[in-house]
């Protein structure tokens, strides 16, 4: 008999952290990798919050705070809602963790009885399922075309539902597709959503601010008869570039928010006070840089999918936010190319041709792979370069 928890055997480590570090390995023994793998932007965190932080220190916010967030730092938050997305919280329905996934885990760990379902779009970012598994959930993934811009349909939605369904997660904009659901689209699936007073929605808004051509956030907890079944997820990691902080957040129902504080207060207890100081500064700070920043992002997505719609064989939508691409290499499976799956053309890649991406059955949809292309525009010219020619080898 195995030490390792029968529940922890339902999971698995992280693929993108797998193929990172795959990645640093090749590049520690003298390899020229470029990797196009990693979560996160490479904009560094904005000096004003930097300062809030030291400050932090200097006056010594250096002690335990209450268990789920400051009292500052919730007033931001429910400022923010109500300035950026029009929505009223109390304080009590606000919760602060060590990053959106910790926030997410307390959601689902303090809801979830054993069978219970989630409906998880696919593709989907690589922590919901096993963070369901984990609480013995059971992940119920809708896959997602292509045609549709990756997103569920309310057909698709509709036919999903089941007696057990307790949550449905959406993410817009997405990891690991980049696209975004338009408010005429999150209407239509709210149409059916209103239908199962049982189910809750968590709707995960990481990428709000990434987003480009006037593209006009929507999130469903704006939806007023589903406000109270909303669970929204936010947080400062993509937003601020300040993943290494570890501050994220969420509102919704008072007794989700109650329930989720328990499980915080028997684990990790308060995230960093530092930290939340950080937050603080970086939700009632300037929000300039929030749009050049983007605008940067936008100029690096419009150069991606140009070059990887020129290279025969791959295609790729335009996508409304993050900082991700998702194209097809399904074209290049097959006899011809030897290579059977995703799996096998990013592994390739990497061996060949020494760009770092990962497969798209990682996320739960089979023959793309995801770039990041939160990276200079230097590395993205040669990376794109070095697909080509790879693509072209192929066939
Ligand atoms: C990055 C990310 C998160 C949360 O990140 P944290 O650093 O834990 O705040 C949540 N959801 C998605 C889709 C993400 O890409």
């Amino acid at each position: 008999m195995s030490i390792v928890s029968n529940s922890l055997k339902r999971i698995k480590p992280s693929p993108t952290i797998a193929v990172t570090s795959k990645a640093r390995e090749m590049r520690a023994a003298g390899r020229d990798v470029i990797g196009l793998g990693a979560g996160e932007p490479d904009f560094d965190t904005p000096d004003n919050i930097k300062e809030a932080a030291i400050k932090a220190i200097k006056i010594g916010d250096t002690k335990y705070t209450a268990v789920d967030g400051t009292p500052a730092l919730k007033k931001a938050i429910r400022a923010k809602f109500q300035r950026e997305n029009n929505l009223s919280y109390d304080l009590d329905q606000i919760s602060v963790g060590t990053g959106g996934k910790q926030v997410l885990y307390n959601a689902f760990m303090s809801t979830i009885n054993k069978g219970d379902e989630v409906i998880i779009p696919a593709p989907y970012w690589v922590s919901y399922p096993d963070i369901i598994l984990l609480a013995g959930g059971n992940p119920k993934i809708v896959k997602c075309d292509e045609k549709d811009g990756f997103k569920i349909t309310p057909i698709k939605l509709k036919k999903a539902i089941s007696k057990k369904t307790k949550w449905i997660i959406i993410n817009s904009p997405s990891n690991p597709t980049g696209s975004a659901y338009t408010k005429e689209e999150i209407i239509e699936l709210s149409k059916i959503l209103i239908k199962y007073k049982n189910i809750y929605i968590l709707s995960d808004d990481i990428y709000e601010h990434i987003t480009y051509d006037n593209f006009n956030f929507f999130t469903i907890a704006q939806i007023e008869s589903l406000k109270e079944r909303t669970l929204t997820m936010n947080g400062v990691s993509k937003s601020y570039s300040m993943t290494g902080w570890r501050i994220g957040y969420a509102a919704g129902p008072k007794e989700i928010i109650k329930a989720m504080a328990k499980i915080q207060s028997q684990s990790t207890s308060n995230p960093t006070s530092i930290s939340q100081a950080a937050a603080v500064e970086a939700l009632n700070g300037t929000q300039d840089f929030i749009k050049e920043r983007a605008n940067s992002f936008k100029e690096r997505r419009d150069f991606v999918v140009d070059s990887l719609n020129e290279i025969k064989g791959i295609n790729c939508l335009k996508p409304e936010g993050a900082f991700y691409v998702f194209p097809s290499c399904k074209k290049l499976l097959g006899n011809k190319t030897k290579l059977k799956t995703d799996k096998d053309f990013v592994e390739k890649l990497l061996e060949k041709s020494e760009v770092a991406v990962v497969q798209g059955s990682a996320f739960g949809l089979n023959g793309y792979f995801r770039i990041s292309y939160a990276t200079s525009k230097e590395n993205l010219k040669n990376a794109m370069q070095r697909i080509k020619i790879f693509c072209e080898n192929l066939t």
